[in-house]
């Protein structure tokens, strides 16, 4: 059987810090996030103006937006988010369970990256 993956990626400023981090990330810091959403599936679409995707990284994006607006961009990820220890492997396990509450089509995996050197990856088995 045929599979693809495919992502949009998506980018965001924010600030957050971790309190049980007895180094620099217990200070209020922020960074220049980049996440990706993963989409999976076995089947591209076959006609109309979105033949041979698997689906339109126009519509994945759409699905990102609000979530960037409401909660990621330029805001306070302790706060907005609700999370007690906004770790990148926290924030990608809540952006993949705010997407799952939508009805985006073969979500797989989300992917938060901190620094370009530093991200996690999120997905469930
Ligand atoms: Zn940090």
């Amino acid at each position: 059987m045929e599979e693809w993956l495919i992502y949009k990626e998506f980018r965001f400023e924010a600030a957050h810090h971790l309190p049980h981090h007895t180094g620099k990330c217990g200070r209020l810091h922020g960074h220049s996030w980049v996440g990706r959403v993963y989409i999976q599936g076995n089947k591209l679409i076959e006609d109309g103006s979105q033949q041979g995707m698997l689906l339109d990284y126009g519509e994945i994006k759409q699905y990102i937006e609000p979530l960037l607006e409401r909660y990621l961009d330029h805001h306070y990820l302790n706060q907005t988010t609700g999370l007690l220890n906004p770790t990148s492997e926290a924030i990608a396990r809540w952006v993949f369970e705010r997407l799952e509450e939508t009805d985006l089509p073969g979500l797989h995996a989300v992917e938060i990256r901190e620094t370009c050197t530093t991200g996690a990856r999120y997905m469930k088995r």
